[in-house]
């Protein structure tokens, strides 16, 4: 560790000055109620800035999303082309060189030609490029406004938030920088479903559970799900509800469907996995590693709680799904009783009336 320095909140630059990680406080001040470069940290009288996007520029062309609107948690509309983060141009250029360009051919390829195209290096990709959007979503909510109505406070959207969970998606997206490792068990959970292209009016979706930290960004023909911080222990859990289910093309409610399974079991986890940053001597590289809890066992099922899960999954989609009259969908939704993926014998349905689950 001679060629580096540390300060007292853990924050190590090598010789040169450059982060080599950052210390807790050090990445709340700077990059969290900062608007210092979210990667390198730099300040913006330093160097010369850009933007960066929140959801990258060629999903935005792909998708032809330029003049869509996002709808904030402050329920503001705001067009994604300007849904940007302080970033400088050097970081940009680099980011969209060793991430963007590598993800985009694999992303805007067909569903049945992406085994094909998933060798380790690039699910490994996949994964940090997935976490970058999550931690540039949250990190967006750190300078909107919570409240449209400013006699309500100056609360930004993120005053909230707990950010250790932020600090290590932010190790995770910065590894690529440092060149620091992803210890192969620290990786979470990911997976790649088939999304159903036919009557659909958007070829975009995203959604993640804040806290929980699942998430699910559907683009075209191919749904990401993933879980950024479970060491792919709901993997496991979530086998009985992914096997019915996989290759068949998933409408958006069926993935949304997905992402409430998944959410509902990492959150059960009785003993979530503990991230740390080792330095290895030898290699002078920081590696994210994780310790894998003795016992893997979920909390007693509630269907309750699985029903909170999956309406706040779905439930700007319900009132467009077919069903009796006189049917609560909403209660029923939030009972878990019922589901849209699989009928009472876990065969596949291809419309999304509600199904009764046992
Ligand atoms: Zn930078």
């Amino acid at each position: 560790m001679s060629n580096y320095v540390t300060y007292e909140d853990g924050t190590i630059t090598d010789q040169n000055g450059k982060i080599i990680s950052f210390g807790f406080k050090r990445f709340v001040d700077d990059i969290c109620n900062g608007d210092n470069c979210l990667i390198c940290g730099a300040k913006r009288e330093d160097k010369s800035f850009n933007d960066e996007h929140v959801i990258p520029k060629w999903v935005l062309r792909y998708c032809d999303l330029f003049k869509e609107h996002i709808i904030l948690p402050n329920t503001v509309k705001l067009r994604y082309d300007k849904y940007v983060l302080p970033c400088c141009s050097d970081c940009n250029s680099f980011y969209g060189e060793n991430l963007e360009n590598k993800i985009q051919p694999i992303l805007t390829s067909p569903y049945n030609e992406l085994k094909s195209l998933i060798n380790e290096e690039i699910g490994r990709l996949l994964y940090v490029w997935f976490a970058f959007v999550v931690f540039k979503t949250h990190l967006k909510d750190t300078l909107l406004r919570l409240h449209q109505d400013r006699r309500k406070g100056e609360d930004k959207i993120a005053s909230k938030y707990q950010f250790e969970w932020l600090h290590h998606l932010h190790a995770v997206v910065r590894s690529l920088y440092t060149g620091s490792k992803i210890s192969q068990e620290a990786i979470g959970t990911f997976i790649v479903l088939n999304a159903d292209t036919g009557n659909l009016n958007r070829p975009f979706d995203y959604r993640d559970v804040n806290g929980v930290n699942t998430g699910l960004i559907r683009i075209g023909d191919k749904a990401l799900l993933c879980a950024l911080d479970d060491a792919r222990l709901s993997l496991r859990f979530l086998r009985s509800r992914l096997d019915p289910v996989l290759g068949q093309p998933l409408n958006p409610i069926q993935l949304r469907e997905m992402l409430a399974h998944l959410t509902y079991i990492k959150k059960s986890l009785v003993n979530p996995p503990l991230f740390r940053t080792e330095y290895d001597l030898d290699e002078q590289l920081p590696t994210i590693k994780v310790t894998i809890p003795e016992d893997i066992s979920l909390v007693e099922y509630k269907y309750e709680d699985y029903g909170a899960i999956l309406y706040l999954c779905t439930f700007d989609m319900i009132d467009n799904l077919i069903f009796e009259e006189g049917f609560d969908i909403h209660a029923q939704v939030k009972s878990g009783k019922i589901g849209f993926t699989v009928d009472e014998n876990y065969n596949f349905v291809r419309q999304s009336s509600p199904q009764a689950r046992k």
